[in-house]
């Protein structure tokens, strides 16, 4: 086994090979400007950003005209609330969204209140979990759109988008969803989820990196946005900028490719997540769950460990490529926003790790992630004086500690 192993699929997935070899010949023979009009070469690379674009609207219930280009999720969903906050921003200035987002959602929407927009960020349940009720009370007649993720990205809570969406529409108001860790893994549709824009990016889905798209609903409503790149009127004016025609290509082989086989994917990393799970339950102990039993992405797992300190075992298991706290923020020892929000103490977030589970993942594997998880959190617990009183059934919340911050 080639180490360190990786087990952070959350965070980016390989390429598949089937993915790269589609996109090859765009890098070399096929260099094609896609607005290039008047000759083959522009022709046929415009063939080839189609077919993508009709391959990634299959996935997700669309039409190929809903969907538009962008350099990764990040930007969609820049260019969704910005775009949409431009164009109905006389119909009111609140949006809806939730404390569990994406920083690129909870950025922007920092970015709209420097505007003068208002923002509502719903608390998650303790599973972290939005629920349609706590939606349904944050609407104004001001409302212009609800940001809700569709699967967390750290603890994988699957939210319930067709419930919120239908809430939406009923009501009027906008429905954006991130759906970066959902889209090519369980199913997603528009139509019958009802998603006014949708975000989602290549490299969470064995695509490329640095390519997304953003669907942007025609018809029910017909929603538009103001585009927040000026340049040569690509993508109908929502997007200038030359296309990343092999980037496009892989985008859209990767959704094919996951409409083929997204049942087998989330068999295969349910069963070893599961597995990995109950064996981690079983020979561990002292170990919690982060996140919703029942409504969760099949291949995420993220577990606190009590009484070890969570950079230690970063370290003990330093041959497992795993996340810690947050993949965007652990750089700064800030426990992750996601956790915090869900209620999850201090010292659990801190020793919290996402497990991530993917399409290359293999059996083999998560024997070793588990042999070496379970040497690590038992060395470290023999050195932990809390350990040792909680074994010898001392109550610890009853223990008044000297100098305590
Ligand atoms: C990875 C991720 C993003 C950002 O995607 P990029 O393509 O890297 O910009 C946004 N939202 C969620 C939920 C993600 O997991």
């Amino acid at each position: 086994m080639k180490l360190p192993l990786y087990f952070d699929y959350q965070a980016t997935t390989p390429l598949d090979p089937r993915v790269l070899e589609t996109m090859l010949p765009y890098f070399t023979e096929e260099f094609g400007n896609a607005a290039s009009r008047s000759h083959p070469f522009g022709w046929r690379a415009e063939e080839a950003v189609e077919k993508a674009r009709a391959q990634i609207a299959s996935l997700i219930g669309a039409n190929a005209k809903e969907i538009v280009f962008t350099s990764g999720a990040t930007e969609s969903i820049n260019l969704a609330l910005k775009g949409v906050a431009d164009m109905y921003g006389e119909k009111g200035r609140h949006v809806v969204t939730s404390l569990t987002e994406h920083k690129a959602v909870l950025d922007t929407c920092k970015h709209l209140e420097k505007l003068g927009w208002e923002v509502t960020y719903l608390e998650p349940t303790k599973t972290g979990r939005i629920t349609v009720e706590s939606v349904e009370k944050a609407l104004r007649p001001d409302t212009v759109v609800v940001a809700i993720m569709w699967a967390n990205n750290e603890v994988g809570t699957v939210n319930p988008i067709r419930e919120i969406g239908a809430l939406c529409h009923a009501k009027g108001v906008l429905f954006l969803t991130d759906a970066t860790q959902a889209a090519g893994k369980i199913p997603v549709d528009v139509e019958a989820d009802h998603v006014d824009l949708l975000c989602l990016t290549g490299h969470k889905i064995y695509g490329p990196k640095g390519v997304g798209a953003l669907y942007v609903r025609r018809k029910n409503p017909r929603v538009r946005l103001t585009a927040q790149m000026d340049g040569g009127g690509h993508e109908r004016g929502m997007r200038s900028g030359t296309l990343n025609v092999p980037g496009i290509v892989g985008l859209g082989r990767a959704c094919e490719i996951a409409q083929a086989e997204w049942k087998k994917d989330l068999e295969h990393t349910s069963r070893l997540r599961d597995d990995f799970e109950r064996r981690v339950f079983a020979e561990i102990g002292h170990v919690k769950l982060n996140g919703d039993p029942d409504h969760r992405l099949p291949n995420n797992s993220n577990l606190s460990f009590a009484f070890v300190e969570g950079e230690s075992l970063i370290m003990g298991i330093k041959d497992l490529a795993v996340s810690s706290g947050s993949a965007c923020t652990s750089a700064s020892l800030e426990p992750s926003h996601v956790l915090r929000a869900m209620g999850v103490g201090e010292d659990m977030a801190h020793s919290s790790i996402r497990f991530g589970f993917g399409r290359f993942t293999t059996k083999e594997q998560v024997d070793f992630a588990i042999e070496q998880l379970t040497t690590a959190v038992r060395r470290l617990r023999e050195l932990s004086p809390l350990y040792e009183m909680a074994q010898e059934g001392i109550d610890l919340s009853t223990v008044k500690w000297q100098g305590a911050h």
